[in-house]
């Protein structure tokens, strides 16, 4: 796709939340600058012009989990192009993608902005490939749902109403605590199934710190979700789960929800990463080492102010990271001043099932909420917050805003 000899190109790779975000606010600088999308095209590449709605996977009906793209980004004059890259070439300055149809084209851009995301980590347990289940992609959690509506055509066992999830992390609370309520409506009200998470550490929510960790434990108590502390899970077969210390549980269902990593297109880009596969970024989310390159979401590790707390792998977190990339991929080229990305509210909604939520405020994780009070704010974060903004041009650009994106 050859462009203009005196045009510019952004490529944008991802259609997640950060990607969004990045063409969004790309397209507002422009848009406030008066330059036509033919003088400075932002071009979207990714296998479908659809947001996944990755934080609500742990919900029923997961395949309805999903936002189009493409309206908005019609109304915004940036190009959707189908596509999933597969190398980026830093030194000509191009990426290379396949389309559904098996066909490689090369894209040639000026800033790449790099928001391709994070996917689960499968370590090498035996059986783990074969038997766990997750909420991580939307074919995943939809994997999953089909799974759990099977177990209404089995007999009645205890391997049949055990689900097993390994890790206590956020996902792995969101996932387990969701499941009683989810297997009651599938199973019959009298059903009366066991959900155990499995955590390696010897706290539950070891990330959370010690001030929310009593109302998780709370909740956990009151939907009657076990956990089993200090254990890993050794194997996994078709019968059930073994754990590090021998412990054996029998279960149909086993949800592996023990940690992310960047997606593996990061590792084409030749810089510095984390443990996580993220990209190192400076305060403008760029690449130092590499010119032209921006990362952002969940593909980069970036600070978040100057005493010393890093964006995490979160929605919220990569919203905005995707607005300040985009921005500043637009402001390089059109010579405006770049902004350094900053996180001004760090919020935590922890869905705890049944049981309501948990809302804390900064990075101390200041209890501010909990139950059906909290439920509220997580609701409306999960159907309305998170979701893009409408098809409409004027709105949609204002909502891209680096500095209000997601101000809580
Ligand atoms: C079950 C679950 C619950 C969660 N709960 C929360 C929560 O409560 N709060 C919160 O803040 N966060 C939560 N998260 C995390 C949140 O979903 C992620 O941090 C967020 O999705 C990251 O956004 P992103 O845009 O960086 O990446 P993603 O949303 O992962 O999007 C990446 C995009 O890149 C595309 N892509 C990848 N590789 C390529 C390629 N080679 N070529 C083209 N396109 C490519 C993908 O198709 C996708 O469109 C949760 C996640 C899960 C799975």
């Amino acid at each position: 796709m050859p462009k203009q000899p005196s045009a510019q190109r952004i490529v944008i790779i991802g259609a997640g939340f950060a990607a969004m975000y990045a063409a969004l606010s790309a397209a507002r600088l422009r848009d406030m600058k008066g330059v036509s999308s033919q003088e400075l095209e932002i071009a979207l590449v990714a296998p479908e012009p659809t947001l996944v709605i990755r934080p609500r996977l742990y919900e029923p009906k997961p395949e309805t989990l999903t936002a189009p793209l493409q309206d908005v980004l019609k109304a915004i004059d940036v190009l959707y192009v189908q596509g999933l890259a597969e190398t980026v070439d830093t030194k000509s300055r191009s990426v290379q993608f396949v389309t559904a149809k098996g066909v490689r084209e090369t894209l040639p851009y000026d800033r790449l902005v790099v928001a391709t995301g994070s996917r689960l980590f499968r370590p090498n347990i035996p059986g783990l490939a074969e038997y766990a289940f997750s909420v991580d992609q939307r074919d995943d959690a939809v994997a999953l749902d089909r799974h759990l509506h099977s177990l209404a055509d089995r007999p009645a066992s205890a391997a049949r109403d055990t689900v097993v999830v390994a890790g206590g992390g956020f996902t792995g609370i969101e996932v387990a605590t969701e499941m009683p309520a989810r297997l009651r409506a599938i199973l019959g009200k009298n059903a009366k199934p066991r959900v155990v998470i499995v955590e390696r550490n010897d706290a539950i929510a070891p990330d959370m710190g010690a001030g929310p960790r009593p109302v998780i434990a709370g909740a956990l108590r009151e939907l009657n979700v076990e956990t089993r502390l200090g254990a890993g899970v050794a194997s996994l077969d078709d019968t059930g789960v073994t754990l590090s210390d021998g412990v054996r549980i029998e279960s149909a269902t086993v949800i592996w929800a023990a940690g992310m990593r960047a997606a593996p297109l990061t590792a084409q880009i030749p810089a510095e990463r984390d443990n996580f596969g993220r990209l190192l970024v400076d305060r403008e989310l760029r690449v130092s080492s590499v010119p032209g390159v921006l990362a952002t979401g969940d593909a980069a590790k970036a600070a978040c102010d100057d005493v010393g707390n890093y964006a995490l792998m979160s929605c919220q977190h990569a919203t905005r990271m995707g607005a300040f990339a985009g921005h500043n991929a637009a402001a390089e080229l059109l010579g405006e001043p770049l902004k350094p990305y900053h996180q001004k509210a760090y919020v935590t909604c922890l869905d705890l099932g049944e049981y309501g939520a948990l809302f804390t405020r900064g990075w101390d994780r200041k209890v501010e909420m909990v139950g059906a009070e909290a439920k509220k704010t997580k609701q409306e974060i999960n159907t309305v917050w998170i979701y893009p903004p409408k098809p409409e041009r004027a709105a949609a650009l204002a909502s891209a805003e680096p500095e209000r994106v997601t101000d809580v």
